[in-house]
């Protein structure tokens, strides 16, 4: 999305309004979010409501956008600030909204990336909660409590493609273990830990501040195999730098955000970002 087309987008909020919503209904063809029925009664402040199932709702009800207070303009040069990754503190700066509000914007991209990734449903089952309604949160392990170790991701890259998915029956123990029993390499960027090849993986990683914690060992190695790797991994270590405070409960948002930009390198990002913050909020229990 070149800016002089984002320009004409955001010249007033009624036509960043009509922008969002091409992305909301196919057709300009509106239908009950909860039960697909498409006689709708018009009420007032733009709500409708479903003539079978009684739902009231407005345009972006239950979806990711429905988050904050922002206007539509606003959304669309949060989602451009996104895109060409200005630091939070800078779009906070040049926006005038309320650190609190970027923060929320940000993170509900980035949960919304996640949702549409192919593993989106293994996260979840892995402690992850989407969040839903007015109350959502950034990314949070629903029982924080119990401390459970993290998941662990394994990148895979094929014809200028990445995965990066949550790799099944492992977790940040797994990569201990893998260490300690197997002399399998490990060095850390951040707070993110990596490892040398395993199996079909360039790399495994996990989030590092739980390892601190439950194993304190140095992740110091050298010559791990990936690190002179080309593709993927180059492209992430600059950002993974950048992720120094990160959480145990915001790791995967990470992971996933990195693997959506490197596949969405050649291609309009804006419009794929704008076209998955308008999407239902999917209910993965
Ligand atoms: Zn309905």
């Amino acid at each position: 999305m070149p800016l002089n087309a984002f320009n004409n987008m955001i010249v007033s909020e009624q036509s960043a309004q009509k922008y969002l919503l091409g992305f909301c209904w196919k057709n300009h063809q509106r239908f009950c979010p909860r039960c697909k029925q498409r006689k709708l009664y018009r009420l007032k402040n733009d709500k409708r409501r479903c003539s079978r199932c009684g739902y009231t709702f407005h345009d972006f009800s239950g979806r990711f956008i429905n988050t904050g207070k922002l206007t539509a303009v606003q959304w669309l040069w949060l989602v451009k600030l996104f895109e060409l990754e200005v630091a939070t503190s800078k779009i906070v700066e040049q926006t005038g909204l309320s650190h609190n509000t970027v923060f929320k914007a940000l993170a509900t991209i980035r949960l919304a990336i996640l949702a549409h990734s192919l593993d989106a449903q293994l996260i979840v089952d892995h402690g992850y909660s989407l969040g839903f309604g007015n109350k959502r949160t950034p990314l949070s392990a629903t029982d924080p409590d119990k401390d459970p170790p993290p998941p662990v991701f394994g990148i895979f890259e094929h014809a200028g493609w990445v995965f990066a998915d949550i790799v099944p029956g492992l977790d940040a123990e797994s990569v201990v273990h893998f260490k300690r029993n197997f002399q399998l390499k490990t060095a850390s960027l951040g707070n993110i830990v990596y490892t040398d090849r395993y199996q079909q993986y360039a790399t495994l990683m996990t989030c590092g501040l739980y390892l601190r914690k439950h194993h304190p060992q140095k992740h110091l190695d050298r010559g791990l195999s990936v690190d002179s790797s080309k593709g993927f991994w180059p492209y992430s270590r600059e950002r993974l730098k950048r992720y120094k405070g990160v959480s145990n409960e915001r790791f995967p948002l990470y992971i996933k955000e990195l693997e959506f930009r490197y596949n969405s390198r050649q291609q309009d990002m804006f419009a794929q970002l704008v076209e998955y913050l308008c999407a239902f909020v999917p209910n993965l229990g």
